[in-house]
């Protein structure tokens, strides 16, 4: 099992008791709750019927080879659509002040062929611990990819800028048909289970929500769609791809860029930062004024203010990000944000290159802090 590190608690500053307490405040004097409001269940609902419509479309409509790619496109980046807006607020309890709400909702994941008990596992350590090598899977050392310092550089590297967006075409096949089965029966170095005795029932839970999916996302459609089955098959595999590659961007371009940070933990297994202003060095605002970008991506373009705070609804990122900024401001403390999508997605890409070409940061900063 990797061992997680500490933050030290000595080097803490006010930063994030003063935040939190704004943000209370913000609340509070605007009486409004930091769960859902009527935007978002307004959102969702739409989302939720326009994904069900078109499936409902796909199987009984009897359509041409170019509406089915359409329908089938139109499902599967709904599918995505729901995943960022509803299956992630819910699986972090921020839809609704009840457990039970929370627990409904999340289990979109599910409908969505990826197994929300093992999403929630992975992803709360990668809350805690964004960019820290070793521990979030978000950085991974893969071998074909370099996503930090840490890893060694390889020769095949060098062309990663190339080669990394398309395999974040397979990154949702991958949740849906592979790494669940790998985390869940498998030793793998990267799983969360490992080390922990496997859950039976859910286990169990996993492989019958698997089977529905692949019965009703595929087997189903498949059946009743007049078209060949290479042809439904190649349809699916062009959706799923492109519904990867938007999943792959938005969330790397949220810590992966030139100017990012890796907290490292020293000998005593201790990072000698500050949690919250590790978040700040680690994570990214892009596309503010973009706001079809805010919407259709349930606020992943705010990053740091999702990090800081999980449980708060992703329809009141905005008006946390201003509070976070200025607070930053005051403790001297870096706001990271990009102007729009397109340059996020350039930033990133630049910094695959440089990962691939450079062994070591030439940011002074990286390094001196840890
Ligand atoms: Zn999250």
């Amino acid at each position: 099992m990797r061992v997680k590190p500490k933050f030290d608690k000595k080097s803490q500053t006010d930063f994030y008791q003063v935040l939190r307490t704004r943000v209370h405040a913000y609340f509070d004097s605007n009486q409004i709750s930091p769960y859902a409001n009527s935007a978002f269940y307004v959102k969702v609902g739409t989302g939720f019927l326009l994904w069900l419509l078109t499936y409902v479309l796909i199987l009984l409509s009897k359509p041409s080879p170019e509406i089915a790619f359409v329908l089938i496109m139109l499902h599967v980046l709904l599918g995505l659509f729901l995943a960022f807006n509803l299956a992630h607020d819910a699986n972090h309890h921020a839809v609704s002040a009840s457990a039970r709400v929370n627990r409904i909702f999340s289990y979109m994941f599910d409908l969505l062929g990826v197994n929300s008990y093992l999403w929630r596992l992975e992803h709360s350590t990668h809350h805690t611990f964004a960019n820290v090598p070793e521990v979030d899977n978000s950085i991974a050392d893969y071998a074909i990819i370099r996503f930090s310092w840490h890893a060694q550089r390889k020769p095949w590297h060098q062309f990663q800028a190339l080669y990394v967006p398309l395999l974040y075409g397979f990154s949702t096949l991958n949740f849906i048909f592979v790494r669940d089965y790998v985390f869940f029966f498998t030793n793998y170095k990267y799983s969360p289970l490992l080390g922990k005795k496997t859950p039976v029932d859910e286990a169990i839970k996993m492989v019958i929500w698997k089977m529905l999916f692949y019965f009703f996302a595929f087997v189903l459609p498949l059946y009743f769609l007049p078209i060949p089955l290479w042809q439904g098959i190649l349809m699916y595999f062009f959706a799923y791809f492109l519904q990867g590659m938007i999943m792959g961007f938005v969330f790397q371009c949220g810590h992966l860029l030139p100017e990012t940070h890796y907290p490292l933990s020293n000998e005593d297994g201790k990072v000698r930062e500050d949690w919250a202003s590790c978040i700040l060095r680690t994570s990214f605002e892009y596309g503010r004024k973009q706001k079809w970008l805010q919407w259709l991506s349930g606020g992943l373009n705010i990053h740091a203010s999702h990090h800081l705070f999980p449980r708060v609804c992703h329809v009141h990122y905005p008006q946390l990000a201003e509070i976070i900024a200025e607070t930053a401001k005051e403790f001297d403390l870096p706001y990271q944000r990009v102007e729009n999508l397109q340059q996020a997605v350039g930033a990133h890409l630049k910094f695959l290159w440089i990962l691939g070409h450079q062994d070591k940061s030439s940011n002074s900063l990286e390094g001196v802090l840890t």
